[in-house]
């Protein structure tokens, strides 16, 4: 049976507004079976968030990696990756610390992703749908072509209600999954929800 896993998530170790004990929370409530706390630039969270980690809710390290070219997220790594570092050298880091390299957002219109990078690194995987990506440069169906890595997706959540909007779902070890290239993907992705929470943060009304 497949299980359902957020890999993109931002605790309040970056930029996300909630404690890794309230993700972790939230995330069992909606019925996942677990997740990947991937913080800026930052391991913190995710480490903490391992506390968390059991047989029955899976806590999968990482972070996401701010790289000269685009923001990178490595999927299995448990010490910062530093940032500025070229898109090839933090796919390498990634890789040398045993992690899974996935370019996340690659053509977000107003986001850094690695955008075409993707055909020539050595990644892993490509999200091809995130959470907080509002508008895209290039389709998901032709961000595929020719490229022979699995899809993946995620919330990149910065809320609580973000959580689960967009989560793979893979049989046994999520990390071994997308090694093997199984994973199916799912999106519940509500825009209207996102612009709301913008909303909500800047003007306080509602
Ligand atoms: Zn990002
Ligand atoms: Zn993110």
């Amino acid at each position: 049976m497949r299980k359902t896993f957020d890999i993109h998530i931002h605790s309040n170790y970056s930029d996300g507004s909630n404690s890794v004990g309230e993700i972790v929370k939230r995330a069992k409530k909606i019925g996942l079976d677990g997740i990947a706390i991937t913080d800026h630039n930052e391991i913190e969270g995710s480490l903490r968030a391992m506390e968390f980690d059991s047989a029955e809710f899976r806590v999968i390290p990482g972070i996401e990696v701010s790289s000269k070219e685009g923001h990178i997220v490595g999927l299995g790594v448990r010490e910062v990756v530093y940032s500025e570092l070229s898109a090839e050298e933090t796919v390498k880091r990634i890789h040398e610390l045993g992690g899974l390299a996935i370019a996340v957002h690659p053509y977000d219109r107003i986001r850094q992703g690695v955008g075409d990078l993707i055909y020539e690194l050595d990644f892993d995987a490509v999200e091809i749908y995130n959470g907080h990506t509002l508008s895209v440069t290039k389709s998901p169906e032709d961000t595929m072509k020719g490229l022979n890595i699995p899809a993946v997706c995620g919330s990149d959540a910065h809320c609580l209600d973000e959580i689960g909007m967009a989560v793979i779902r893979v049989k046994g070890d999520p990390i071994e999954a997308i090694r093997n290239g199984d994973v199916k993907i799912e999106e519940h992705i509500k825009t209207s929800r996102i612009l709301m929470n913008y909303f909500k943060k800047r003007t306080g009304l509602f």
